[in-house]
């Protein structure tokens, strides 16, 4: 090994040893890059159901991950609604697409994007999903889709359970070091495994259960905290 770089140290005037060497190669292969995992809703942009309940005015449709830890149960639910309601994707469409990202949302993942690698985990769909992503500049999104039929959502298929969680331990596969911010019952795994979890524009009931995680409320002091990781 020490022939195969010699030329590195060719001119330096020192003659360094084969240790010197492996030390220096240990220490830059220790060096971990990072990478952060964002949730979505709540975290970037309002919560969709609770914007669809209020343009329909059904009431049901407020419930969220914040309320209904079991994700199924909550899905199930809510397709039956829209069914009993006669709503279509399209409805639904319609109003995810008057929905704006949270005011500083945009600004913040932005910045974050330039200093550092930023995927988004959410339990959404990408049928959903894609009208707030054109207003964030496109970033990387792993949801999941929904099954439509005639129009009407018929069920919803996860690409995998857990996929937040699983995200995160297949990019530490990769070697990076993982920050991820989450508001949510859904999000818990995901910051549990990462490095470093942070709960973001959590409710009480969430920070009062998951007190391991630091919270914040302010995007600024979410960055503050994200830039000393990274
Ligand atoms: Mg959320």
């Amino acid at each position: 090994m020490g022939q195969a770089f010699g030329f590195l140290f060719r001119g330096s005037g020192t003659q360094r040893t084969s240790g010197q060497l492996r030390t220096k190669l240990e220490s830059s292969a220790a060096m971990k890059q990072s990478i952060v995992s964002l949730d979505l809703e709540g975290v970037l942009v309002p919560e969709i159901w609770i914007a669809v309940a209020e343009k329909t005015g059904i009431k049901e449709l407020r419930l969220t991950t914040r309320d209904v830890p079991d994700y199924d149960v909550l899905m199930k639910g809510r397709l039956k609604i829209l069914d009993q309601h006669g709503l279509k994707l399209a409805d639904i469409q319609e109003v995810i697409g008057t929905l704006r990202p949270l005011p500083g949302g945009k600004e913040f993942l932005d910045e974050l994007r330039s200093i550092t690698q930023v995927i988004i985990l959410s339990d959404t769909f990408e049928e959903f999903a894609k009208p707030l992503m054109r207003q964030l500049g496109w970033p990387a999104l792993l949801c999941h889709r929904l099954e439509v039929a005639g129009g009407r959502i018929t069920n919803y298929k996860l690409r995998m359970a857990d996929q937040k969680r699983h995200a995160v331990a297949a990019l530490k596969n990769l070697n990076y070091n993982v920050i991820s911010a989450g508001d949510s019952f859904n999000d818990t795994a995901m910051l549990a495994e990462a490095h470093s979890g942070f709960l973001f524009h959590a409710p009480d009931n969430i920070k009062q259960q998951f007190p391991q995680f630091r919270a914040f409320d302010d995007y600024a002091d979410l960055m503050n905290a994200i830039k000393l990781l990274l």
